[in-house]
């Protein structure tokens, strides 16, 4: 089995322990990787503040980060078809999935190249005796923690703007899914950014991860992942009052008006409950359907989850692979137990399927909108019906729960799927089409969805913090 290390000090580094991770397609070990402990964390900061200390990132003009971050680019692009075989071997996600995910680390790379020498201050007219202007400064050390779900794209997502802005970063990567993050990495390393600029940890999220938080050279977390862990390091990020971006989960609702299509709707489903088997922050894990259109679409609904092809991720025509880990898909099983114990109702699925690996069919249940099943996030292929009676309950229940990603509109009257989507509690509204927008549109939520913004330009100002400098003239 291949060994992979971690990356400290622009050095690849081993640990007295390894982790190994095991194929969810077959539940069987396939690679390992070394284990950071709390001493290579603490030298992962040391270089990282080290780096901060030259200034080699911050006092280069920034023409020079924009080269660094075009090379990473150009390099990862080269990987990606190797990166997408190991991402498919230790996610079972589909290999074109996963290649899409470093052609999105690409996109990150050279969308922040765009930026990285645009971060201009402003001019603040003061009358004649002063001259004032503000400037963009990197935080300084960025510590990075990221999920298993799309751990190759979600890196770059924030790896790309914190190095544009000249920070330094610390990565800890994720236990079940740590290898083609390494890949990634080493393609940026390579690509002519000053030494100590990225670090890359595998390890334990509650000694490692908790460490490299409440470390004392931290200067900015940004957390991807679970709501406990991001409450937990919120608690410990209050100590030093160190900035945060919590990207958190979701229980988002697609609202169907009475208008709607029933083919693009049927299009955005699959794709948004089933595209990754669910263990997507901003699934569509809701469908909110109108009365008068309920039995039709129950039916569709129904007919177009039984069509799909279960399958690992490197068998072609593959529409649901497994989940990551045999801990989720008994996770995923018993809310679906649950549910039906709450008086859910199953229209399909709900069951693992005879075969290895970490397999749930995917699963369509009828609920209410207060039961467990329809407020608390699966994080896997499990679609919950809500029928509703007019627009003012519809948007009652989509805002009904303490989440607030992502959300969705479906319906041809623009006025009334305009008017619906300004009334949804999310930081971002797909019309017509679940997962519209791109890397170039800002995310991020609401409520204990979390807050920040990553992706798009407003995504850099995550990364900065404004300083003002106020000058009196001798006039
Ligand atoms: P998780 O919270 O268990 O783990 C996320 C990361 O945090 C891992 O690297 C883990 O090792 C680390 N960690 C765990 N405990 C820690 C601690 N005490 N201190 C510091 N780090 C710690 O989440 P997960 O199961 O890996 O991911 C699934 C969750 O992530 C879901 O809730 C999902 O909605 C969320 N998610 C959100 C987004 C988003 O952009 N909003 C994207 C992907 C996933």
């Amino acid at each position: 089995m291949e060994h992979f290390l971690n990356y400290i000090a622009d050095a690849w580094t081993d640990a007295g322990r390894a982790l190994t991770v095991h194929n969810p397609a077959s539940g069987q070990p396939c690679a390992t990787v070394a284990q950071a402990e709390l001493a290579d964390a603490d030298r992962a900061m040391a270089a990282a503040r080290a780096c901060v200390n030259r200034r080699s990132l911050t006092d280069v003009r920034p023409a020079e980060r924009v080269g660094w971050m075009l090379n990473a680019a150009r390099a990862i692009r080269e990987i990606a078809d190797e990166g997408a075989r190991v991402c498919c071997m230790e996610n079972g996600k589909r290999l074109q999935d996963a290649r899409d995910e470093f052609t999105e680390a690409a996109r990150y790379f050279e969308y922040y190249a765009g930026i990285a020498d645009k971060l201009e201050g402003t001019a603040i007219p003061l009358g004649k005796a002063y001259l004032d202007f503000t400037e963009y400064r990197p935080h300084g050390v960025s510590v990075q923690i990221v999920p298993w779900n799309f751990p190759v794209s979600i890196c770059a997502r924030s790896l790309a703007p914190a190095l544009a802005a000249g920070n330094a970063v610390v990565i800890k990567s994720p236990e079940l899914s740590p290898l083609a993050m390494t890949l990634l990495v080493r393609a940026v390393a390579d690509a002519g950014f000053p030494a100590g600029s990225v670090q890359l940890l595998c390890g334990e999220g509650k000694t490692v991860g908790h460490c490299l938080a409440t470390h004392s050279e931290v200067d900015q977390i940004v957390f991807t992942g679970s709501v406990a862990t991001g409450q937990s390091i919120l608690r410990a990020a209050a100590e030093k009052a160190t900035p945060s971006v919590m990207e958190l989960g979701g229980k988002s609702a697609a609202v169907m008006l009475p208008d709607a299509d029933l083919d693009v709707l049927l299009d955005s489903v699959r794709t948004g409950i089933f595209f990754n088997a669910g263990q997507v922050c901003s699934a569509m894990s809701r469908l909110l359907v109108p009365a008068s259109r309920y039995a039709e679409v129950k039916k569709a609904v129904v007919a177009m989850t039984e069509s799909l092809v279960i399958g690992s991720g490197d068998e072609p025509g593959t529409d649901l692979t497994p989940l990551v880990s045999a801990r989720q898909q008994q996770q995923v099983l018993s809310m679906i137990e649950m549910a039906r114990a709450e008086g859910a109702t199953r229209l399909t699925g709900g069951y693992a399927p005879d075969r290895p690996g970490y397999f749930v069919a995917p699963t369509v249940l009828e609920a209410t909108p207060e039961m467990a099943i329809a407020q608390q996030e699966v994080f896997g292929p499990v679609l919950v019906l809500i029928p509703y009676d007019s627009p003012e309950q519809a948007i009652a229940i989509a805002n009904g729960t303490c989440f607030g990603l992502v959300a969705g509109v479906f319906g041809q009257n623009m006025d009334a799927t305009l008017g619906m989507a300004r009334q949804l509690r999310a930081g971002q509204v797909f019309i017509n089409e679940w997962f519209a927008g791109g890397i170039e549109t800002p995310f991020g939520g609401t409520g204990l969805s979390g807050f920040g913004r990553e992706k798009g330009q407003e995504a850099i100002y995550s990364y900065v913090q404004t300083c003002n400098i106020a000058i009196r003239l001798r006039t």
